[in-house]
């Protein structure tokens, strides 16, 4: 079994593209679809034909490509029982748990609610890759639009459970703004400090902060932190449960 092939790109302001191709049988995956041109132009880039899009959530910077691409592709659209009817095309549903192949390679529907109400990840186990979407980012999560931060929380801890060696592909670039962000959660943590200023350099050329790695995540991303004693001193709130120090984290970031 070869291993996948992975194609990342820039879809409208700030969007993540992703194209997924296995060699062994052609099959290649757009994972969401934010926008017809640039994934068009990326499947050329490579030679890839796209036949199935892995929609992670119901939002219009996911899904607004996938009638066009069903058009021009044939190709079959898997997404979210619990935002069944906000997707467009959708071909088949999967929830928690559910497994599937594309080609030899085992997929794993993770449900996060939090983002969105029935949000999902993909995660290729064997792979060790992970396509989170608008749940976890590079040094942030997503915004708690549809569900409460006990439930982000709990979403969080399914992701945080995954290997430390697994690669991470998001949604959005917005790493220099969540780095800034968590040095005011953070000061101390040296490995932040590393990487925050690793970031300023990056996005200050124009580089792609994706893929990120699970076990670099949780050494700086103060989202998967609120455990942490030196953030607890910081904030003031020692005694209090890692779900109130994520909420206060996530309220923060709301603000800053
Ligand atoms: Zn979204
Ligand atoms: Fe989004």
């Amino acid at each position: 079994m070869s291993a996948l092939e992975i194609e990342v790109f820039s879809c409208r302001s700030d969007n993540y593209g992703v194209l997924v191709h296995d060699p062994d049988t052609g099959l290649t995956a757009s994972i969401d679809a934010p926008e017809e041109a640039p994934i068009l132009a990326a499947a050329e880039r490579r030679g890839w034909k796209i036949t199935h899009i892995f929609t992670t959530h119901h939002h219009i910077d996911h899904v607004e490509a996938n009638l066009a691409l069903k058009e021009k592709f044939g190709l079959e659209i898997i997404g979210p029982v619990n935002e069944a009817l906000a997707i467009p095309g959708l071909d088949r549903t999967v929830a928690d748990g559910d497994e599937f192949t594309f080609g030899e390679h085992l997929v794993r529907v993770i449900e996060t609610p939090g983002h969105t109400a029935g949000h999902i990840c993909y995660h290729f186990p064997d792979d060790k890759i992970l396509f989170a979407a608008d749940t976890l980012f590079a040094l942030g999560c997503g915004r708690l639009l549809e569900r409460t931060p006990t439930d982000m929380w709990h979403s969080l801890q399914k992701l945080a459970v995954l290997p430390d060696e697994t690669a991470i592909y998001f949604g959005h670039e917005y790493t220099l703004s969540n780095a800034r962000f968590a040095l005011t959660i953070d000061p101390d943590n040296e490995r932040l400090k590393t990487r925050a200023a690793q970031v300023e350099a990056d996005r200050a050329e124009g580089k792609f902060t994706i893929p990120t790695m699970m076990s670099l995540e949780k050494e700086t991303n103060p989202f998967l932190r609120p455990s942490d004693p030196a953030i607890r001193r910081n904030l003031l709130m020692e005694g209090k449960t890692n779900e109130e120090v994520f909420a206060e984290i996530r309220k923060r970031k709301d603000n800053f």
